[in-house]
């Protein structure tokens, strides 16, 4: 491993270790177990349905075969992000949602967790499988040091190319760092795959410097060969109701953001909550609150429970953990103050039209808006002929490469909001775009 970076350190009291894992780690036995149950398909479903197309029956035969490292070589090759991914994925919707097995309703393979069993040896044991290319004298800057960016960098290094992460917040990571859910993931795990991942060389991280204010688009321009953007989203959108100022009134992103990584933060008081959103981050900031001990959590939504676009499996787990639920209601007003705070709802039809006379408030000394993040569309106007699509970043699907052609992009700033390893899928792709185009401006 590397020798330890200077934002290493986690902050020591985070509210997010009184969150317990969701998916621990399996035995060597059970791994072993596990691994001989796999039909080691041919064409297998699993790897069509992983963004990063790892070769997951040939990890698994690894590891049935005892050999970790070479089931961890596997994966770093595909996804060099697959010790985060092992534990964030949505494996329910993705390779084990794919499985053969479920035809046959028998349970789906492990796959995400036969995968952290084999990055977790690798991690443990310092073993690196890859090494910096021949230096090409092409230097590359990333804009944000999230999934998107490290991926990127790591196959720009793996190329001979010298990388430079700038990064506005303190820690690197993205939102495996500030915005997820501690019971999949907790900051020093994401911590500790960044240092891997740098473990390359080769690449720079410049932490507490936002492109746009402390260095201009123009400076990168002049200084580096291509630039990669990794923003990812904005801060929380508003619902643009009365009171949404008030203290007791959050963003989600926010909130998690806190809960993770801020020392000494703590919820003493709340004992009511309400989460406005459908989504996963509201599910996600829903269980985190229950499981921090808050009695009453409630979750509001303005359509039918069919309609959320949160994963299905991720709402019965927060039933179970006892989250309410309201449907066909939407936010009016916030009102009160930090001590006794409400929101005031009205019940709609299911076009969203108020049904006369049904107005009602839930009591709540914490309400938690998670209805979507903003773009940052307009971060990104000091580029010139950078085109967007609905707030995002417009890019090639094939090469990442925006409108201006010294500008590549990936993660949630180009797809509006996917999972870790969309961003990981997108950042490898963009390196190999940029290495074509430096390759065709030597
Ligand atoms: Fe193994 Fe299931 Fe993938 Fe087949 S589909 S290779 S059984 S994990």
């Amino acid at each position: 491993m590397t020798a330890t970076p200077f934002w290493k350190e986690a902050p020591r009291e985070r509210l997010e270790q009184n969150i317990h894992e969701q998916k621990v780690a399996l035995s060597a036995t059970s791994a072993a177990s596990e691994a001989n149950r796999c039909l080691y398909c041919y064409d297998a479903p699993c790897v069509q349905a992983c963004p990063t197309a790892i070769n997951i029956p040939e990890f698994i035969r690894r590891i049935a075969n005892g050999n970790l490292a070479g089931a961890a070589k596997t994966i770093f090759e595909a996804n060099i992000l697959g010790h985060s991914c092992a534990r964030v994925c949505p494996v329910e919707v993705l390779c084990a949602g794919s499985c053969v097995f479920l035809e046959k309703d028998e349970p789906a393979i492990m796959i995400g967790r036969l995968q952290r069993h084999a990055t977790d040896h690798a991690l443990k044991n310092g073993l690196r499988f890859s090494a910096r290319g021949t230096d090409t004298g092409k230097r590359i800057a990333l804009i944000g040091a999230g999934p998107a960016s490290l991926a990127a960098a790591y196959n720009l290094s793996l190329r001979g190319h010298a990388c430079v992460i700038f990064e506005g917040r303190s820690m690197p990571g993205g939102l495996n760092t500030t915005g997820v859910a501690p019971y999949k993931l907790q900051t020093d795990v994401s911590l500790e795959e960044v240092d891997y991942i740098l473990g390359i060389g080769g690449i720079e991280v410049q932490a507490n410097t936002w492109i746009g204010r402390d260095i201009s688009f123009q400076a990168l321009e002049d200084e580096f060969d291509a630039i990669f953007i990794g923003v990812g989203l904005g801060p929380d959108s508003r619902l643009q109701i009365p009171g949404e100022n008030l203290p007791g009134s959050v963003g989600a992103v926010e909130l998690i953001e806190r809960i993770k990584n801020e020392n000494g933060f703590h919820l003493n008081g709340i004992d009511e909550a309400v989460v406005i959103g459908g989504g996963n981050t509201a599910i996600d900031i829903a269980r985190e609150l229950k499981q921090l001990g808050i009695d009453t959590v409630t979750m509001v939504y303005r359509r039918a429970e069919e309609s959320m676009s949160g994963y299905a499996h991720e709402l019965a787990q927060a039933k179970q953990e006892g989250v309410r639920l309201q449907f066909g209601a939407v936010p009016l007003a916030v009102e009160g103050d930090a001590k006794a705070a409400q929101l005031r709802c009205a019940k709609v039809d299911a076009l969203l039209q108020p049904i006369p006379g049904q107005i009602f408030s839930l009591p709540a000394t914490l309400i938690v808006r998670a209805t979507g993040q903003e773009k940052l569309q307009t971060l990104l106007m000091g580029i010139t002929g950078l085109e967007f699509y609905q707030g995002r970043v417009k890019v090639n699907p094939l090469t990442q490469q925006t409108s201006h052609p010294k500008y590549f992009a990936g993660g949630d700033c180009v797809n509006g909001g996917k999972e870790v390893v969309n961003a990981a899928a997108e950042g490898k792709r963009a390196a190999e775009g940029i290495h074509a185009y430096l390759t065709s401006h030597a």
